[in-house]
């Protein structure tokens, strides 16, 4: 695996790969790699000639209360990481080579994608992610781009701006990888306590409940939020929210009808944490 810092290297390389006629996958992360990030790199192997994986930690996307400085690193773990999975590329970009002085344009993707979940607590959020995958699939310009559905209103947001741009890059969501315990994986995981990284599975046991009941019959979204809200209670985790919002355009239901994205975003400690899940009727 090579890595490249500039991008002006970057274009060169794909531009070459592209030259041949062959294809090139890309799998953007923050790094502090886990094996979600790994899976999509992995799916990206086994469906391109190259692999490109960025690690960026893009301040753009961070509140000023938010956790920018002590977002985790270890780039050469990540490096051996990827090496192991079979990726070509890490692009690993500095702030300054992404955003230079006089740094101007941002893009956004308005109304009800981002209105809701986390773009109601996160201002400015999803502006920082869609620019600055904008400004990856630009560079890298591949012919897909792998995201989790780990953050699923991000992926609906990139989707989005892909299809509204006339984005070249088919945008491809892969599954949630969660730990045995069923904690999905995220880089935050680190910054749980012994006691917290128990308390923190309570999150995705809420979002089993949810299933189940869905499963059972219920189609009251508030029957199910109270009663997931009771379970996260239970273990002192404090919520952002409990929501229950249409697949696909994230608007609130009130009855689970078609495919429903259950969502929650959650403290545990000063770690927020989110997962959801996706029920079908
Ligand atoms: P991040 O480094 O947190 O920005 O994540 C980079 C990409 O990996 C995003 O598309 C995430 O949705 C995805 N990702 C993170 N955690 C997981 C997970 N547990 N399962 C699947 N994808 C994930």
């Amino acid at each position: 695996m090579i890595t490249i810092t500039t991008i002006k290297d970057m274009r060169d390389y794909s531009a070459e790969v592209r030259r041949n006629g062959k294809t090139i996958g890309f799998v953007p992360t923050m790094g502090y790699l886990h094996e979600g990030h790994l899976g999509l790199v992995r799916e990206s192997v086994l469906t391109s000639f190259r692999t490109v994986a960025s690690i960026f930690v893009n301040p753009a996307q961070f509140g000023p209360n938010e956790d920018l400085d002590k977002y985790p690193r270890n780039t050469e773990k990540d490096k051996e990481l990827l090496e192991g999975v079979k990726a070509d590329v890490l692009f690993f970009p500095s702030v300054r080579e992404m955003y230079p002085e006089g740094y101007s344009t941002y893009v956004t993707v308005e109304g009800a994608l981002t209105d809701t979940l986390c773009g109601a607590l996160r201002p400015g959020h999803f502006r920082g992610v869609a620019t600055v995958v904008l400004k990856l699939l630009n560079i890298v310009d591949p012919d897909r781009a792998f995201f989790g559905q780990k953050d699923a209103q991000q992926a609906i947001v990139i989707k989005r701006m892909a299809k509204d741009l006339d984005l070249r890059a088919d945008i491809r969501v892969m599954p949630i990888i969660r730990d045995e315990d069923g904690l999905a994986m995220s880089s935050r995981n680190v910054y749980l306590s012994p006691i917290e990284r128990a308390k923190a599975t309570v999150i995705y046991k809420s979002l089993s409940a949810a299933v189940d009941l869905v499963k059972k019959g219920e189609r009251s979204v508030r029957e199910i939020k109270l009663a997931m809200s009771a379970m996260l209670e239970a273990e002192g985790v404090r919520t952002d929210y409990i929501a229950a919002v249409g697949a696909d355009d994230l608007r609130p239901v009130e009855k689970i009808k078609g495919r429903t994205l259950i969502a929650v975003a959650a403290w545990v400690g000063s770690t927020r944490l989110i997962d959801n899940v996706i029920v079908e009727r």
